[in-house]
This record gives C-alpha cells, sequence and structure tokens, in this order.
C-alpha cells in the first residue's frame, strides 16, 4: 500500500522537520505544499532536507515567493517582512535556485496540490466553510491538498444543498476520504491551533486514509536559533503557544 508523507509550512525550522522525518517511518514519497523559508532560522538545512526526500513533490508557498522577489515583501506584516527580508539574505544559491523551479500548483497521481487554494494558489486563506465550498469549483479532482493556514482540517462537499464540512483535528486523528474533499495536513515548523506540536499527515490513497499526526519536537533550540540570529522575537515565543 501506498503511503505519502504530506508536509507543509515548514517555515526553516529544522528541529520540526527533523521530529517529522524521524516519526512517520515507512513512507514511499513526499508532497509538501510550500513555505519552506520564512519566520525560523535554518531555511538552507531545511532545503537541502527536503530536497533529499524520496519522490518529492514540492510547491511555492507565499512566503518562498517573497524571497525571491516574486511578490513584494512589503504586503507581508512588518515582522513577517523582517524574516523575508533576513532569509534573501542568507539563503545560498543552491537553495534559492530550488526554490525557483517550485510550480504555484500541481496535480498528481489525481490529486491537486496548491499551497493556499486551488483558486488562488499562493494567497488565498481557507479559513471557512464557505470560501471552500467556492474552492470546489476551482479544481476536477476528488481530492485537493492545501496548507497555508497552518491548521490540519478537512473539507468535505456534500451537495443538496451544496456545502462544505469542516472537521478540524483536536491531536493525532484519521480521516477516510468518502466524498470530494480538501484535506489540510496542519503546519511542521509553526503550527496555529493552540497544540505547539508538530504538525504532518500521511495520505494512503488506495485506503483513501488521511492520518493527521502530532509530535513534540525541541522548541527550545528553535528558539534559540531565532534569538540567535536577530529574527522577531515574536517568532519565537509563539511556537510554544502553538499559534
Ligand atoms: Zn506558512
Amino acid at each position: 500500500m501506498t503511503r505519502i508523507l504530506v508536509i507543509s509550512d515548514i517555515h526553516a525550522n529544522l528541529p520540526a522537520l527533523e521530529a517529522v522525518l524521524s516519526d512517520a517511518v515507512g513512507y514511499d514519497g513526499v508532497w509538501c505544499l510550500g513555505d519552506l523559508v520564512g519566520y525560523g532560522p535554518r531555511p538552507n538545512e531545511c532545503i537541502q532536507l527536503i530536497r533529499s526526500l524520496p519522490n518529492l513533490v514540492c510547491l511555492l508557498g507565499n512566503h518562498d515567493a517573497a524571497v525571491l522577489g516574486q511578490i513584494d515583501v512589503e504586503s507581508f506584516n512588518h515582522e513577517a517582512s523582517q524574516s523575508a527580508v533576513w532569509t534573501q539574505n542568507n539563503l545560498n544559491a543552491g537553495s534559492l535556485e530550488f526554490l525557483k523551479t517550485l510550480p504555484e500548483s500541481t496535480v498528481v497521481q489525481d490529486v491537486s496540490m496548491a499551497h493556499g487554494s486551488p483558486r488562488n494558489p499562493v494567497w488565498e486563506y481557507l479559513l471557512d466553510i464557505y470560501t471552500a465550498r467556492d474552492n470546489f469549483e476551482y479544481f476536477t479532482t476528488e481530492t485537493c491538498l492545501v496548507g497555508h493556514t497552518h491548521v490540519p482540517l478537512t473539507y468535505e462537499l456534500l451537495e443538496n444543498p451544496r456545502r462544505a464540512v469542516l472537521t478540524q483535528f483536536v491531536g493525532p486523528g484519521v480521516h477516510r476520504i468518502t466524498t470530494r474533499s480538501i484535506l489540510n495536513p496542519g503546519s511542521v515548523g509553526q503550527p496555529r491551533d493552540y497544540d505547539p506540536r508538530t504538525s504532518y499527515a500521511i495520505y494512503s490513497p488506495e485506503d483513501k486514509l488521511w492520518e493527521c499526526h502530532r509530535v513534540v519536537y525541541d522548541i527550545p533550540t528553535v528558539q534559540k536559533w531565532i534569538r540567535e540570529a536577530g529574527l522577531p522575537p515574536r517568532h519565537a515565543e509563539r511556537l510554544e503557544f502553538g499559534w
């Protein structure tokens, strides 16, 4: 049975990424939904590690696009733009070249993927059932994977009346895919659902299963690195609260 490791929003948090990779044993491929960098202190190390993963599919996120100069860092809030500028100054040539190769969206094995949403891949947040319902018009596959909100959840499309049903995971959980669905694995490097543990998913296409996992990782070390790098202190503080 095929098992795909699905990760998103790593945000240069190396201890979190390493914790995910040692927890998620026995996967056949890795699908990464973007935002490899931004906020965190180890962008090159995270990109190098992600590039080494088997059967990798990797998308561009809004923070990756900002670092490449494809979108204006002024469109970010002050602290996010500070970290984007820091990342621009600290990325090596190989990391930059890799980010430049990333697409905004893709379809693999009959699964659509976008960082934010199928309608607006780099920018739109799927935070509510109405935005999610409208986005089912913008992909044709049964399943679409997104990140960007840093919250692990599923939206299922029901008809008569046409509506999207939201299920948010509180801790680990298993979801059986029975209808058209938009699935979010949460964030590896900066969870925002008040659970500070790193988040990832395992997608099993033959069984139509989506497993959400949470793992404790070494938050004090990445906080120390953020402060040492001179990145905004709030990026360090928020990690221990999961917000
Ligand atoms: Zn993000």
